[in-house]
């Protein structure tokens, strides 16, 4: 039994637990705007913008999974901004990894730059040699995506600790069952739960979690001033989510691992990257810090022409973008400008039955 897992289960029946006989085991979905109050307000219920017991009931499981306090989110981007805005003030220096998710690269453009803070690049795979010297804030998104690079949470964690700076980690294409950023060394953690953490592909959501009291304090203080606040119900879907995230996580994996190797004997793949085939770069790395190669597979076919008959051809595919939904889908990344070839293909692999998955991808394989 490993120590992930007991965390996991833990999770699953918090809310649970602190139900009484007669209740419903399912958290309530809390829709108020305000709560009654006593003249001399007190208790952690005083304004929605503040707080909402269906949010704390998905924190108190989140902040068990990932041993971490942990603060929600009504995307991604609001999570990842509230670290940034709540970090960072003018004249301080943020590493970012130059081939990160795109629109953190714009957020730094238009809103970090302005304020006067120094922005500067570092590719994912290089970021642990890249001296940390005068910089406030590290971030990190390992496998870097859609490319698939690693970085060594570990090493960049030591470096970032010796230069004084804090380390974030973009873990959302790993979720905490998959990469534990904060074991590593790591300060602060963000995770796009719009992806494998929800699962299902019908919600935007993202949390932030760290150890550090001030960083999450600031966090937290940061979204009820701002504003960017969860729906109840979204959270609602989130926390419902994650109840299965375990064997979902491990179907996608494991059908991940099965493609990638189909994917690096046929003959059609001009080249495969995943994390847990011992060709890539940094298998090595994967197993030490991973639990996995993840969910995420980048294929390279000939041409445009040859990626669009792959993807349309594969009845058990669904040409979207994003990724970490039950459903496996897959698209030409070029489509978007990405530095990579014509060719190139990000699946993101789903909770299929694996041998109905494999034997549809590899005819989809033959045809192109
Ligand atoms: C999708 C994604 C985000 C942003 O999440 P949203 O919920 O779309 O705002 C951030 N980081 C990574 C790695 C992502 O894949």
């Amino acid at each position: 039994m490993s120590a992930i897992d007991e965390r996991f289960a833990r999770a699953l029946h918090h809310s649970s637990q602190s139900t009484s006989f007669g209740q419903a085991f399912a958290p309530p979905i809390v829709n108020t705007s305000v709560y009654r109050l006593a003249d001399d307000p007190s208790g952690p219920y005083q304004y929605a913008r503040w707080a909402n017991p269906t949010w704390t009931a998905l924190e108190d499981a989140l902040s068990i999974l990932e041993d971490a306090e942990t603060v929600t989110f009504p995307s991604g981007m609001a999570a990842i901004a509230s670290v940034l805005y709540s970090t960072l003030k003018s004249g301080d220096r943020i590493l970012l990894p130059s081939e990160g998710y795109y629109t953190v690269r714009v957020f730094a453009e238009k809103y970090l730059l302005p304020m006067g803070v120094v922005v500067d690049s570092c590719a994912t795979a290089e970021v642990a040699s890249h001296a940390l010297d005068g910089y406030k804030l590290v971030w990190v998104e390992t496998p870097s995506n859609p490319g698939l690079d690693l970085a060594d949470i570990g090493a960049v964690a030591r470096n970032a600790k010796a230069a004084g700076a804090i380390v974030a980690v973009d873990n959302t294409t790993m979720t905490p069952l998959g990469q534990r950023p904060l074991e590593l060394g790591a300060d602060v953690v963000v995770s796009a739960d719009t992806k494998a953490l929800n699962g299902h592909s019908d919600v935007l959501f993202g949390h932030v979690s760290s150890r550090n009291a001030s960083v999450i304090g600031a966090v937290r203080d940061w979204r009820k001033i701002a504003g960017a606040v969860p729906g109840p119900h979204e959270a609602w879907l989130v926390h419902r989510g994650l109840e299965t995230l375990e064997v979902r996580y491990s179907r996608m994996r494991f059908n991940a691992l099965v493609l990638a190797e189909l994917l690096e004997r046929h003959p059609t793949v001009v080249a495969v990257r995943y994390p847990g085939l011992a060709s890539h770069p940094a298998h090595r790395l994967s197993k030490t810090q991973m639990t996995g190669g993840g969910s995420l597979i980048a294929l390279t076919l000939a041409d445009r022409a040859a990626a669009e008959r792959f993807i349309q051809g594969c009845v058990l595919m669904r040409e979207s973008t994003s990724f970490g939904g039950v459903h496996t889908c897959a698209e030409r990344r070029a489509r978007w400008g990405d530095a990579v070839p014509d060719g190139f293909v990000r699946v993101s692999v789903g909770c299929e039955p694996s041998e109905v998955l494999v034997s549809e991808v590899e005819r989809a394989l033959n045809a192109a």
